[in-house]
């Protein structure tokens, strides 16, 4: 499958570019974003060569302020990044993987716009921040993991999906896939990294659930709209909930944000050394 995916990857002109002398036999053109031109955000180095790159994507920002605390009043977007600022400090001090923000202030971006942005810096993985609110003060807490699925797992995860799905409506900005793309093979291309984001998922529960709390059902299922870049596995993290006081004192404080990033950083490292090591033995 890997094999497969990898010559899928060729023919839809992701990663490498085409030997001299051969033209692939179509390449993937999103449509243009608005900022387009603008610069990319910066990358943080790492050691090696070629080292991975993993894209962390602050959820919401700007005109966008996600979900509200009953608790104090803190708003997703600003809890978000902090969380993602801490994840790339710590991916920075250690040196292992290079780490870059799709936003690094308080801007709005419409969903598309943030996996582009991981496309286009050539991310190996990608991870969408964001904190949860449960639609009654049902007492949930601790943080899930969401990886794409056209099918939701459970009726929360369908309004989980309703509800970050939003964000584009905000800014009116509906944008269409192009239609030239080979739907089959954007498909199997998919369907590869979803299976590589389940695994990283899975990685993730089993590195940081002794750091920092989940919920029992830690792995649900969703139509993300952020998670559909075809070509790069992600995930969309949701580090607690602002419905309950206990996981708003968490993740809004400097100690539960470090945590959280710790187990993070374990993850991502264990997931590259992991992809290296299955490479190696190829
Ligand atoms: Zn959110």
């Amino acid at each position: 499958m890997t094999f497969l995916f990898a010559y899928l990857a060729a023919l839809l002109g992701f990663g490498q570019p085409a030997p001299a002398g051969e033209e692939p036999a179509f390449t993937v053109e999103l449509e243009p974003l608005p900022g387009d031109t603008a610069d990319l955000p910066p990358v943080t180095p790492a050691r090696g060569e070629n080292p991975p790159l993993v894209v962390i994507d602050p959820g919401h920002g700007g005109k966008d302020p996600g979900a509200t605390s009953p608790f104090g009043g803190l708003l997703e977007k600003h809890v978000t990044l902090a969380i993602a600022r801490q994840i790339r400090d710590e991916l920075a001090a250690s040196g292992r993987v290079r780490a870059a923000l799709t936003r690094d202030d308080d801007r709005y971006l419409v969903l598309q716009e943030r996996y582009e942005i991981a496309r286009r810096l050539g991310a190996d993985l990608f991870i969408s921040i964001h904190a949860d609110a449960a639609p009654h003060n049902d007492g949930a807490r601790g943080a899930t993991i969401y990886t794409l699925s056209e099918v939701a797992s459970d009726r929360q995860a369908a309004l989980l999906a309703q509800r970050e799905n939003a964000a584009d409506l905000i800014g009116g900005a509906r944008l269409s896939p192009d239609p030239n793309v080979n739907m089959i093979l954007i498909d199997l291309a998919q369907r590869e990294s979803m299976n590589v984001s389940a695994e990283f998922a899975r990685l993730l529960h089993r590195e940081a659930a002794p750091i920092f709390p989940f919920r029992p059902e830690w792995h649900r299922f969703a139509a993300l709209v952020v998670l559909k870049a075809p070509d790069i596995p992600s995930i969309l993290f949701e580090s607690g909930y602002l419905t309950n006081p206990v996981d708003v004192a968490y993740i809004s404080s400097p100690d539960g944000q470090r945590q959280i990033a710790t187990g993070m950083r374990q993850a991502i490292e264990a997931h590259f050394a992991r992809r290296f090591l299955a490479q190696q033995a190829r």
